[in-house]
């Protein structure tokens, strides 16, 4: 299955942790990586005061299920230190899963698409750059079914 995951980290070497990330991620059994976007430097959105992200987007192919991907991508953010503490606080490593096939998934611990990665400039701008074509065909809303780059154009003017 094709995937997308988003990356983050604000705390510490970010780009070592972000590096190391993508190494743990390629080395899991079930997991192939195949594009890692350019990094970008953003401001936090909502939460504690905190430092500045690096963001990025990587393209996998796996053969596990959504589940269980999610399983690894908290174990990857557990081995690089990650204490979830603060709500939406700092963190040194923060992976997300974008999307997985087509799929949609409504459950308390896990949904995809993610719920808010249309509004969020530092996930749109990377996941358009190594997926330029990729239309939001998965929403059953049907005023998001445009194009991202137009959701993206959005999600600027509202400064998301
Ligand atoms: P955060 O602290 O922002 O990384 O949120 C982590 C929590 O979000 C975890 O408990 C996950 O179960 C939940 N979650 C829900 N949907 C997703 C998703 N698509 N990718 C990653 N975590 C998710």
């Amino acid at each position: 299955m094709r995937a997308f995951v988003a990356i983050g980290s604000n705390i510490g070497d970010r780009l070592q942790n972000i590096a190391k990330a993508v190494k743990y991620l390629g080395l899991e059994p079930g997991i192939t990586i195949k594009k890692v976007s350019s990094l970008l430097e953003t401001d936090p959105v909502g939460g504690p005061p905190q430092g500045k992200f690096i963001n990025g987007v990587i393209k996998i192919e796996t053969a596990l299920s959504a589940r269980e991907l999610l399983k690894r991508l908290q174990k990857i953010e557990s081995s690089l230190g990650r204490a979830r503490t603060v709500k939406d606080g700092p963190r040194t490593l923060d992976l997300d899963i974008l999307l997985y096939g087509k799929s949609i998934i409504n459950e308390p611990d896990l949904t995809i698409p993610h719920p808010r990665m249309l509004e969020r400039e530092f996930v749109m701008k990377p996941l358009l750059e190594i997926e330029p074509n990729i239309k939001n065909k998965w929403s059953s809303q049907k005023k998001s079914r445009k194009p991202v780059r137009r959701l993206i154009q959005r999600a600027r003017n509202t400064n998301a």
